[in-house]
């Protein structure tokens, strides 16, 4: 099986085993760029409103927002700890948006790995080199 021809960071060859039918290895593969790149601009997309950490400064923020205003008298006891109960259930969607995407993520790349773990199987396969 061929080695792939692709040129590392440090400008050496890449010399890794290539995928089946390729001249490149997963990671140099021009057909894997799209994916690659998908993958990584996801981190970037995450900025300003709708990141949770972003979600999380701002409910953080009327919950002191709500607690002056009860101390102060501005907003009924009875109505601020509604509010603040309130305002635990959408930090609760955040917190769990979050555990969710995550899981996404977790599914994606495994899913991405396993596809490369089958091509080598098959490469190998293919070219007569016993099975592991
Ligand atoms: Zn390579």
């Amino acid at each position: 099986m061929a080695l792939c021809g692709g040129i590392r960071a440090d400008g050496g060859r890449c010399g890794a085993q290539a995928t089946r039918d390729s001249e490149w290895c997963l990671g140099h593969d021009p057909d894997k760029a799209d994916a690659r790149r998908r993958r990584a601009s996801k981190g970037g997309k995450r900025g300003g409103r709708g990141r949770p950490t972003t979600e999380l400064a701002r409910l953080r923020d009327r919950f002191e927002e709500l607690a002056d205003k009860v101390l102060a008298g501005e907003v009924e006891r009875s109505d601020g700890a509604v509010a603040g109960q309130l305002l635990n259930g959408a930090r609760a969607c955040v917190r769990d948006g979050l555990a969710a995407r995550e899981q996404e993520e977790l599914i994606e790349r495994l899913e991405v790995l396993e596809a490369g773990l089958d091509e080598q199987q098959q490469g190998r396969n293919g070219s007569g080199y016993a099975k592991f």
